[in-house]
Parts: C-alpha cells; structure tokens; sequence
C-alpha cells in the first residue's frame, strides 16, 4: 500500500528519480542510461547483449538499415558522461549493498565503453583487454609450468604413442554414444536442479528448454529469457564425453547461469529495481563471476566424491559406458583441469600477435590435449570472445577461493551453498571478491 502511494504521489510530482533540488543525478537515472546504452551497442554487434528482460520501450529504434554507420563518438560520449554523472551521485547514505551496486555499475560502464572503443577499431594487449572488461589481472605461467603436468599425464596414461595420441585412445571409451545424449542430459540437469533447489529458493514457475545445435564456436550456451525462463543449448559437432554431462547441467543450468540469472533477476532487478541488472552486457566483469561460478557451481552440486559416485551409479549404466576405469578417467581430467591455464597462454599469444592460430591451434593440441579440429574450433572461439577465455578458469579459482575462505569447503556443503548464494545475489566484480 505505501508503495502504491509512493508511486502515485510519484506520478503526480513526476519527480521522484530525481528529487534533490541541486538536479543532481540518481544511481538508478545512471542505471537506465547505461541498459539504454548496451541495447544501442548491441545493435551493432550480436554477442554484446548477452540477455535483456527490462522494458519494452528502452529498446531503441530499430537501424536503419544493417549496414548502418557504428556511431563510435555519440555512444563514447554517451558512455563519458554516464560515468561523469555517476561519479556525482551522492552516496553519503549508502548502504555497503548499495556502495557495491555502485562501484559495480563504474566498472560495467568502463567495460562499454572499452568495447564501444574496440568495435571502432582500438586494440589493446590482452592483459590490459581483459583488466578493462574483466576488472581482473590473469596470471600469467610459463610453458615449462604445463610441461610438468603433461609429464604427470604421461606416467598415468596407459598404451604407445604421444601424450595426446594416448589420451585420445583412452578417452574414446567415454564417449556417450549420440542416440544416448539427450537421455543422459536430461536426467543429469535434472539431478543438477533437484540438489540445487534443496538449497535455493527459485521463482516457482522459473524453466528451461533444451535444444541441440551445430556449428557453433562454443560446447554450450544459456540465453536467459527472463521471468525464471532459460533456453540451454549444446552443440554436437563433436563427440561429448560423459564428465560433460554434469559439468554441462551444472554450468548451463544449475546452480551455473541459469540459476545466477534468475537470482539477480529476482534479488536485485525484481525486488529493489536495479535495472541494470536486467541487460547483460557479455563482455564486463559481470561474465567473470558467470563463467566462474558457473564452473565452480559443479563442485557446490557435486562435492568431493560424490560426483563419480553418481556417474558411476547412473550415467555410466544409462550412456551404455563401462565404469570400470571411470576412477582412472576422473584422475586425467583433474590433471587436463590444470592444463586448462594453458588455453589462456595460446589466446593471450595469439591474439598479441605473437603466434600465427596454426600456432595456438598446435598449443591446444599439445597441452589440452584437443584432436586438430577441436583445437581449430577454439581458435574461432577465441577469435569472437578474446580475453574472455580468462572468465572460466580465473573465475573459478577466484570464486572456490572466495567461497572456500569463509568456510565454504567441499567438508561443509551448507555453508558452501549458503556463502554461494550470497555470491550469485549480489553486485560482485574480481576484485571486489579477490583478497
Ligand atoms: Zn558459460
């Protein structure tokens, strides 16, 4: 009832988003600017609006024509003085939720603004690309520190040949076969929400729908719809291992995008009226705790041992896959999990120049242990997302280190669901969750 007195007396005074008398602007006047801003970019290129479920009517016009001119300066200036405008917004009352919401609102600023920069031809090293639309610093290893690993695998795994040639024998036993796939998938993502809902309250009518697609740079893809709502999609171009299965139900669905989406849906945008929260701008700090939660999020729904234990039990039988050797299996995938930094080397080379994508192709092959058209493929991945390739194994790190530093550990599920929670409910970017 106060509210919709609030609302009228808003309506009467039309005031209310801006009630101090200096004109001074509001956090949620700079908010609306910048989902206004994204779905203008946007325009431009398809990748940058990753989800948008806020009004109508702060859609623009629709271009002209496809081939119309990127207008770099207006959206720069447009992106200058939202920055301006927000650097005087009075946050002398601010709550420290409200002091988060933000410095997380500059940070999703200065990322569009370096994107809009980048679609207008500026190229910066992939550190630098990566701390102004990342808001994080990735590491950086030496090829010698991935040599080492690879000697680890060699020592375990079984048969004649290379590192990759033995790999690609002994993990050719775990492929699901293709007419088992959507069996398997939907019995895994629906563990996957069973043990999430036991901890997380969702919107009640909060859905997904599964679709399986071809021809894409990428394993798998959440576009979150909005109103509880996901559309999952897995590509099939290549054979999909059984450990997928559950780091695809995890990561897509739950508790990974889906269920971080539907949160800040609910949490923020639904019951206070961030609205920035309703566009999700792809390439910004925000897709480092996605990505990185996502991933993280299969060790919450799965913890310690009781992931083989349900593979072995379940989706081993219902793929027709001998669990046998599954214990030897989860020992080379937790070693190829360390190799995965060396991804992040091959791309910040590549995309610095300094190797041809032949090149990065061959260090894929080498060190992550991908067949040569796989390995082609994440070139294409890297050639459209760039940097971003640092969200999914520093996001990880940063997120398990953030959850596990308060208590969070695999011996202390609730406590790791409940600080998880928290995680995927509120404003956070790398460095605020870094210690
Ligand atoms: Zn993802």
């Amino acid at each position: 009832m106060t509210r919709l007195f609030i609302a009228l007396a808003c309506l009467v005074l039309a005031a209310c988003n801006n009630p101090d008398p200096t004109n001074k602007p509001t956090i949620d006047t700079v908010a609306e600017g910048y989902v206004k801003l994204v779905l203008r970019v946007g325009q431009y290129d398809k990748d940058v609006v990753d989800a948008y479920y806020g009004p109508e009517e702060w859609k623009p016009a629709a271009l002209e024509s496809k081939d119309s001119p990127f207008p770099a300066k207006e959206l720069l200036s447009l992106a200058e003085s939202l920055q301006t405008q927000l650097a005087s917004v009075d946050v002398a009352a601010f709550s420290a939720l409200e002091m988060a919401r933000f410095a997380m609102l500059g940070k999703q600023l200065t990322a569009i603004a370096t994107k809009i920069s980048m679609l207008n031809g500026a190229t910066y090293s992939f550190d630098e690309e990566a701390k102004r639309l990342y808001d994080a610093e990735p590491p950086s290893f030496p090829l010698s520190h991935f040599d080492e690993l690879l000697t680890q695998l060699d020592a375990k795994l079984p048969g004649e040949g290379s590192v990759a040639e033995r790999y690609s024998a002994f993990a050719n036993d775990f492929v699901i076969p293709k007419e088992k796939l959507d069996d398997v998938f939907r019995v895994a993502i629906a563990e996957a929400r069973k043990r999430t809902l036991a901890h997380f309250t969702l919107a009640e009518n909060e859905n997904f729908v599964l679709e399986y697609v071809n021809d894409k740079s990428w394993s798998g893809y959440n576009y979150y719809q909005g109103n509880g709502q996901s559309l999952i999609q897995l590509n099939t171009d290549f054979p999909i291992y059984i450990d997928r299965a559950i780091d695809l139900a995890a990561h897509e669905g739950y508790p990974g995008h889906h269920v971080f989406n539907a949160l800040l849906e609910m949490n923020l945008v639904k019951n206070r009226g961030w609205m920035e929260f309703s566009v999700y701008q792809l390439f910004s700090p925000q897709s480092l705790i996605a990505e990185g939660s996502a991933n993280y999020g299969i060790d919450v729904v799965f913890p310690g041992d009781s992931r083989l234990e349900y593979e072995k039990t379940v989706l081993f039988p219902l793929a027709g896959l001998d669990a046998n050797k599954a214990d030897l299996y989860y020992e080379i995938q937790a070693i190829r999990g360390k190799l995965n930094y060396a991804g992040n080397e091959a791309a910040r080379l590549y995309l610095n120049g300094e190797i041809t994508r032949e090149q990065a192709a061959a260090m894929l092959e080498t060190y992550l242990l991908y067949e040569p058209d796989r390995a082609l493929q994440r070139t294409r991945f890297m050639d459209q997302y760039r940097s971003y390739v640092i969200n999914y194994n520093l996001g990880k790190d940063l997120v398990a280190d953030y959850v596990e530093s308060q208590g969070g550990t695999a011996d202390n599920p609730e406590k790791r669901w409940q600080i998880f929670q928290e995680l995927l409910s509120n404003p956070h970017t790398a460095s605020t969750i870094s210690r």
